[in-house]
C-alpha cells in the first residue's frame, strides 16, 4: 500500500526524533512491501522565523493533502516573548482545528523492562498495564461560555455537550476497543453533573445498539483517578470528556516512568490523524543527540494501526522497541541510577533498526 505522510518536525529535538522515526518507518515499509512518501513542513518557532507566522498556509495545505501527519514538538525559549496569537503552540491548536481532530488518544503502557522506573507499588507495576485514554478534544468546559460579573469578583465557565459530540468520541473509543481488548470504561461525574448524565445515557445507547460485543462499564472520575494508581491493569480503553481526560491522561502517563516513551494521536471524522510524542521540544538537550526517539517511534506505530489499519506493522515496531528495552539498552533519560553508559538518541534508533532487521 502507498501512503503520503506529512512530517512536521518543529523545534528543538523535533527534527532529531522525527528523523530517526522516518528511518524506522522506511525499514518497516520495505519489509512489508509498502511505500511511504514523506513531505516535510515547518510549524512552530521555525515557521515564525521562516514565514513570520507559526502555522503557514503551505503547512496547512500539505497536512490537509496528506494521509496523516507526524509531528515532533514546537516551541522554545527563543519564541517565549512573541505575542500570544503568534506563539509556536498556536500551530498545534490550528492544525487540530483545520484537520477536524476531536478525539485525543493517549496510551499509557508499562514496559516490563522498565517496571523499576514506574512510580507505582512494585506488586502493582509487576502486573503490568496497557491502557488507552480517549479524550474529547474540542468541546466541554474548555470551549463553553465563560465570563465574569461586572465587579470582577465572580466568574463562571460552562460545561456543555451535545449528543452528537458525545456519540462521535464514544464511537472512536468503541472502534479502538475492538482493535484491543474490547473493554470500554466511560468516565464521568453523573452523580453531580447533568452533562455527565447525558454522556452516560448516550454512551450506553451507542454501546447497546452498535457495539454489543464490547464490554462497557462506567466509573466516576474521582474513582478513576484512584483506580489508575491502585489497579491500572483493570483498564483497556477509557473514554471521557475534555477536562477529565486532560487530567487523567497526564496522571496515567506519569505513572509509567519516562516522558520520552509516551506517544499520542489526535483523530477526527476521516482516517487522517495527527501523531506526536507527548513531550515538548526539550530545548535543554536539543542538538546534543540525547533525545529519546521512542515516543515518536511509538507515535508512528499508532499511525500505522489507527489511520492505515496496518496492525501487524504496528505490532512489529512496538515489539522491536520492547525487545530493545528488554535487552537492557537505555537512553540517558531512562538509564538506571548510577549506570555509567547509555545510548545516544541516534544510537537508540540504530538498535531499534537492528531489531527490525534493518
Ligand atoms: P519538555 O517535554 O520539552 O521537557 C521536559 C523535560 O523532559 C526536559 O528535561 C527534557 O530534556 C526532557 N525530555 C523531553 N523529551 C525528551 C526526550 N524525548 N528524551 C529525553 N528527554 C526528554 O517540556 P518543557 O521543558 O516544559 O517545554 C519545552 C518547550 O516545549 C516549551 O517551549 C514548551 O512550550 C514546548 N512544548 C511543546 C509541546 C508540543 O509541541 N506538543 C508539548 C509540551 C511543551
Amino acid at each position: 500500500m502507498e501512503f503520503n505522510i506529512a512530517l512536521v518536525p518543529g523545534d528543538g529535538i523535533g527534527p532529531e526524533i522525527v528523523g530517526g522515526t522516518v528511518k524506522v518507518m522506511e525499514s518497516v515499509a520495505e519489509k512489508f512491501g509498502h511505500k511511504f512518501n514523506f513531505s516535510t513542513y515547518l510549524a512552530g518557532g521555525c515557521a515564525i522565523d521562516a514565514y513570520g507566522e507559526p502555522l503557514p498556509k503551505v503547512t496547512v495545505d500539505g497536512c490537509l493533502a496528506s494521509d496523516s501527519v507526524l509531528l515532533g514538538a514546537v516551541g522554545g525559549p527563543k519564541w517565549d516573548h512573541v505575542p500570544g496569537n503568534m506563539r509556536p503552540e498556536k500551530a498545534l491548536l490550528g492544525l487540530r482545528k483545520v484537520l477536524g481532530l476531536y478525539t485525543n488518544l493517549r496510551p499509557a503502557v508499562i514496559q516490563p523492562a522498565l517496571a523499576d522506573a514506574c512510580v507505582l507499588r512494585p506488586d502493582i507495576a509487576a502486573k503490568g498495564f496497557d491502557l488507552m485514554i480517549v479524550r474529547e478534544l474540542t468541546g466541554g468546559i474548555y470551549f463553553g461560555e465563560r465570563g465574569r460579573n461586572e465587579a470582577g469578583d465572580a466568574a463562571f465557565d460552562t460545561e456543555a455537550y451535545s449528543v452528537a459530540e458525545i456519540e462521535r468520541v464514544a464511537r472512536s473509543a468503541f472502534e479502538i476497543a475492538r482493535k484491543r481488548r474490547s473493554h470500554v470504561t466511560s468516565v464521568d461525574k453523573a452523580n453531580v453533573l447533568e452533562t455527565s448524565r447525558l454522556w452516560r445515557e448516550t454512551v450506553h445507547r451507542l454501546g447497546e445498539t452498535e457495539y454489543p460485543d464490547v464490554t462497557l462499564d462506567d466509573m466516576y472520575v474521582d474513582n478513576a483517578a484512584m483506580q489508575i494508581i491502585r489497579a491500572p491493569s483493570f483498564f483497556d480503553v477509557i473514554v471521557t470528556s475534555n477536562m477529565f481526560g486532560d487530567i487523567l491522561s497526564d496522571e496515567a502517563s506519569q505513572v509509567t516512568g519516562s516522558i520520552g516513551l509516551l506517544a499520542s494521536a489526535s483523530l477526527g471524522e476521516t482516517t487522517r490523524g495527527m501523531y506526536e510524542p507527548i513531550h515538548g521540544s526539550a530545548p535543554d538537550i536539543a542538538g546534543k543527540d540525547l533525545a529519546n526517539p521512542i515516543a515518536t517511534i511509538l507515535s508512528a506505530a499508532m499511525m500505522l494501526r489507527y489511520s492505515f489499519d496496518l496492525a501487524a506493522e504496528a505490532d512489529f515496531i512496538e515489539k522491536a522497541v520492547a525487545d530493545v528495552l528488554a535487552a537492557g539498552w537505555r537512553t540517558a533519560d531512562i538509564k538506571a541510577p548510577g549506570a555509567e553508559t547509555w545510548l545516544s538518541g541516534s544510537g537508540m534508533t540504530e538498535k531499534i533498526l537492528e531489531q527490525l532487521g534493518k
